[in-house]
């Protein structure tokens, strides 16, 4: 019974997310008040996996978390790839665990359940991308600017270094992408898929910059920009 609520709870919150955050096309009939029900679902193209939420705050530094600048920054994402067609998914829409709502994973590990529950979206999901949203933190306070990591597939790399040139002219960096075989997402997942660090929370500079709204759209524009680029050259 449990298993059943879970299933029906997750059903609900994809179609919701779907209803929510794509596009839909509801073809109006002859008649003023007659609306066809013909609802037509667009394949999504982008998966944006919003990281930690709820009780998993991420980095932080005093009180500011990292779980509320990847979601600020994923909203803003999310509207600038819709605006230029891009059906986009946030697999996160506010601030709770995604642990919560696991059904792939019987481990008594709140980790590992939230890890599984974001890769088993994406299998539940058509898209063409995943981009995992994530804030740096380092002992060394002048460590900064932002890194993109990717699964070892040269269409990741691809996506992942036209995400981290478009950061990198942002943040007047020049930072390259990593390779990585050890992050579970980017193991796991079958999509290309990165892993953007959208600074260091831990460097002044950055965190001003990732806690400020203008700049937040500015960050969310340079990644839609890397991710617009890739879709178009393939
Ligand atoms: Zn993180």
């Amino acid at each position: 019974m449990k298993k059943h609520y879970i299933q029906l709870k997750f059903s609900l919150f994809t179609l919701i997310a779907i209803i929510i955050l794509s596009p839909i096309t509801i073809q109006a009939s002859n008649t003023e008040d007659e609306i066809s029900t013909d609802i037509m679902f667009p394949s999504t193209a982008v998966i944006i996996d919003v990281g930690h939420g709820g009780i998993d705050g991420g980095a932080s530094y005093e009180n500011i978390l990292e779980k509320d600048i990847n979601l600020a920054v994923a909203k803003k994402l999310y509207a600038i790839l819709q605006s230029n067609g891009i059906p986009t998914i946030l697999n996160r829409t506010d601030d709770y665990a995604l642990s919560e709502d696991n059904q792939w994973l019987k481990t008594s590990s709140r980790h590992l359940k939230d890890l599984s529950q974001r890769m088993g979206l994406t299998r539940e999901i058509e898209h063409v991308v995943f981009i995992s949203l994530h804030v740096n933190a380092g002992a060394n306070a002048r460590a900064h600017g932002p890194l993109v990591l990717h699964q070892h597939t040269g269409e990741s790399a691809l996506l992942a270094t036209n995400i981290q040139a478009s950061m990198n002219n942002l943040f007047d960096t020049s930072k390259n992408v990593v390779p990585v075989k050890t992050f579970y997402l980017l193991k796991h997942v079958k999509s290309p898929a990165v892993l953007v660090e959208l600074g260091f929370i831990s460097n002044a500079t950055d965190r001003e910059r990732l806690i400020t709204r203008n700049e937040q759209t500015k960050i969310a524009s340079a990644i839609a920009n890397g991710v617009l680029h890739y879709l178009w050259i393939n």
